[in-house]
């Protein structure tokens, strides 16, 4: 387990993921019923972005900051960059705090759910699992698994509250990754085929995404919506070229939203001219 998170933390990919997680939560708090999050997952709760890690890649400038910055932010973000400015601290004389702290799934879900809201974190790293936990010692509405993701799928699903949202954002470190995320979707959605689903993958040359894809459309699963950014052009097979998520269930007109949200995020983060977005149901309603 190479994988650190605390590299890559804010970064464009954080973006994408996190903005659409934050607007499914709001999604959710529009009724009145509690729901459950679960995240296979999960990382750490909180990035320093001071941190020798955030400032050896500096991804963070070209993700959150970006966004932070923007003079022309799309009401989409608004959740997304609401909670990351409070975990900064409250305005002084009216201006925002610097940028410094940076949550990861589970602390944005924290900061967005209430409390009769249920959230489950799984993470297989025995340093990020203790952090985790110290994190989240006092909330009686998280529960954190030291525990393989796929093995969180069957043994948390469906969650007793049956109602909510599944996120999978495994480090792709393995060659078999995708493989493995298209039989653990497929058997999370025989479990739980009401739930929602986020998916986050790396788009890089050479990886197997037509055959991820055609996989889950071949699965039998509906409502299956595609988004995609790209942020750079690379033959390199290491290297970011976007990152793309997988919605099962997205809430009502989310695609539509997402399609215009995800043009502006691909213009905000764009480094060369192959910068875009791709919205589409793979599988409809
Ligand atoms: N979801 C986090 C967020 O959005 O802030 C980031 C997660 S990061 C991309 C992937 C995490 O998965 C890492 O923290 C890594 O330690 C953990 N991990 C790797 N293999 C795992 C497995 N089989 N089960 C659960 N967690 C795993």
């Amino acid at each position: 387990m190479n994988y650190r998170h605390r590299f890559h933390a804010g970064g464009p990919a954080d973006c994408l993921k996190h903005a659409v997680l934050a607007v499914v939560l709001e999604r959710l708090k529009a009724k009145p019923a509690p729901f459950s999050i679960v995240d296979t997952h999960a990382g750490l709760g909180r990035y320093d972005l001071l941190s020798e890690a955030a400032q050896k890649t500096g991804e963070y400038k070209r993700g959150i900051a970006r966004l932070l910055a923007a003079a022309d932010l799309p009401a989409f973000f608004a959740p997304y960059l609401a909670a990351v400015r409070s975990l900064n601290g409250e305005p002084e004389r009216g201006e925002p705090r610097p940028l410094r702290w940076y949550p990861g799934s589970p602390l944005l879900a924290r900061l967005l759910m209430r409390p009769k809201d249920r959230l489950v974190l799984i993470e297989l790293h025995p340093e990020d699992v203790r952090l985790l936990k110290r994190e989240f010692a006092d909330q009686t509405n998280v529960v954190v698994h030291h525990a393989d993701g796929y093995l969180g799928l069957k043994a948390f699903l469906p969650p007793p509250v049956r109602r909510g949202v599944v996120l999978i954002d495994p480090p792709f470190e393995r060659a078999n990754e995708f493989a493995k995320l298209a039989s653990g979707i497929k058997r999370a959605y025989r479990r739980w085929p009401q739930g929602t689903y986020l998916v986050w993958y790396p788009i890089k040359a050479k990886a197997p995404i037509p055959a991820f894809h055609r996989a889950l459309v071949e699965s039998g699963i509906r409502r299956l919506f595609l988004a995609e950014i790209r942020i750079r052009a690379s033959h390199d097979p290491n290297r970011l070229q976007g990152s793309g998520l997988l919605l099962i269930n997205p809430p009502y007109r989310l695609d539509q939203e997402l399609a215009v949200a995800l043009r502006w995020l691909a213009e905000t983060l764009g480094e060369d001219k192959s910068a875009g977005a791709a919205c589409r149901w793979l599988v409809p309603e």
